[in-house]
């Protein structure tokens, strides 16, 4: 019958308008206020609509989420090299970047004035770059990850917008925190090739 999937559809909507009364009479208050009820509203199982009163609260992104890129360094409690950049200025991802929005100038050795494996600037303009993750893909060193915060807006349309060294770096304790499975992985792979290259070295 023509019609028929705007009357189903309409009928949906219906449902869902009254189930969240329906739910809101069950649960009372805390459906709005208890944390642990705002993660079942996210959920599968959840009646009702889905509003949610930003910026009150905040839906939970997914792990493989990506906004504007950040480069890690390690923890200050590091034995060897605490808040070393893993970034070896190498850039590759300056060069992949489709709208070439990542600008960086390696650092040189003040002694010899031979270059030294790490950045000394490095910028993104975040007003231009589009979030594709490319830089996090092509790093060979683990060292540019796509970030979880997204609530960077400002007024400053012009300075602020372009991110430097310090802006750009966070502890590798950080990612493991938005990504533990990413960085769980990575951290096999990296020991898996250590001990690749570890074997090869000994023969
Ligand atoms: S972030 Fe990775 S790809 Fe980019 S310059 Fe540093 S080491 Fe190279
Ligand atoms: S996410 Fe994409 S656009 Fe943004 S800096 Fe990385 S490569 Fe460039």
């Amino acid at each position: 019958m023509y019609g028929l999937g705007i009357i189903k559809g309409l009928g949906i909507t219906i449902k869902h308008f009254a189930n969240t009364y329906v739910e809101d009479f069950k649960q009372g208050i805390k459906r709005y206020t208890a944390e642990d009820r705002f993660t079942a509203r996210q959920g599968l199982e959840a009646q009702g609509l889905f509003t949610v009163q930003y910026p009150e609260e905040k839906i939970a992104v997914p792990e493989r989420f990506r906004y504007i890129p950040f480069l890690v360094v390690n923890d200050d409690d590091h034995p060897d090299a605490p808040g070393q950049p893993w970034c070896t200025s190498c850039g590759i991802c300056s060069k992949v970047c489709p709208p070439q929005c990542i600008w960086i100038v390696r650092s040189t050795d003040p002694e010899t004035g031979r270059p030294k494996p790490e950045p000394q600037e490095f910028y993104i303009d975040i007003d231009i770059c589009m979030n594709c993750g490319y830089c996090a893909e092509f790093c060979p060193f683990d060292a540019i990850k796509m970030d979880h915060d997204y609530e960077i807006s400002s007024y400053d349309r012009t300075s602020a917008h372009i991110y430097d060294l310090q802006k750009l770096t966070k502890p590798l304790s950080y990612w493991r925190t938005i990504a533990p499975t990413r960085a769980e992985e990575e951290r096999t792979a990296r020991e898996a090739k250590e001990a690749a290259k570890a074997e090869k070295a000994k023969k």
